[in-house]
């Protein structure tokens, strides 16, 4: 859910306490780490992309939808692609719920990349932040009882933001991306690409209209989890 289902400093414990390091100790081997195993045209209401599957360790999977030429300085401005690394948010993208601000900032993003020359939107199956579906569900009823989101999410015993963003950077690197505007509200999802390898050369706001509803969630997310939301 939240890039809006996006994170923040205070999930350095557990794995994503040892990620930056591991990326850099594991960085050759970790170019294998993700496969292009389908590739097929996808016409959208946004514009035509191509669609790809991507495997990583079993369990680790991510859908890509893209256009042009994502290596470096092959775009026909001569400008990085922008890319968007988007959280599964059923709720948000599919049901269109105005809890939070996902399927807002999905169809910016498409939008956004549909105008390039050169773009791609990583679509991960990391629900809630990395704590699943029902999981998300718990804390929505939590959320009802009067606790903002890292409440709900701390009283289930999951950190603020379980997202671990290593396989989202090897599936860039499987795709060619090297160099990247990224389109996002969240520094700390810039330097967990970067101790992954990826340069990203500009950090673009992820800013559509949002509902009343959201608001509470948003501004959670700024006060709380060092989101940058004007
Ligand atoms: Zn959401």
């Amino acid at each position: 859910m939240f890039d809006s289902c996006e994170t923040t400093k205070t999930t350095g414990a557990g794995r994503s306490g040892t990620r930056t390091a591991g990326a850099r100790v594991n960085r050759g081997r970790a170019a294998k780490r993700a496969r292009l195993v389908a590739r097929a045209q996808l016409p959208t209401s946004f514009g035509n992309f191509k669609v790809v599957g991507i495997e990583g360790r079993p369990g680790e999977e991510a859908v890509a939808i893209l256009r042009g030429m994502l290596r470096s300085g092959k775009a026909r401005n001569g400008k990085a692609p922008l890319v968007r690394v988007h959280s599964q948010c059923l709720t948000g993208d599919v049901f269109t719920s105005e809890r939070c601000d996902c399927r807002a900032q999905l169809e910016f993003s498409l939008k956004q990349i549909a105008k390039e020359p050169s773009g791609v939107l990583l679509y991960l199956p990391q629900e809630g932040r990395g704590i699943g579906l029902i999981n998300k569900l718990r804390a929505y009823e939590l959320q009802d009882a009067g606790l903002d989101t890292v409440q709900a999410n701390s009283k289930l015993g999951f950190a603020a933001d379980s997202r671990d963003y290593e396989f989202a950077a090897e599936a860039l690197k499987a795709l060619g991306v090297r160099e990247l505007r990224l389109l996002s509200n969240n520094p700390d999802k810039v330097e967990q690409l970067e101790s992954a390898g990826l340069r990203v050369v500009e950090r673009v706001p992820c800013r559509p209209r949002t509902s009343r509803h959201s608001k509470f969630y948003l501004r959670t997310k700024k006060d709380k989890m060092g989101h940058l939301l004007g």
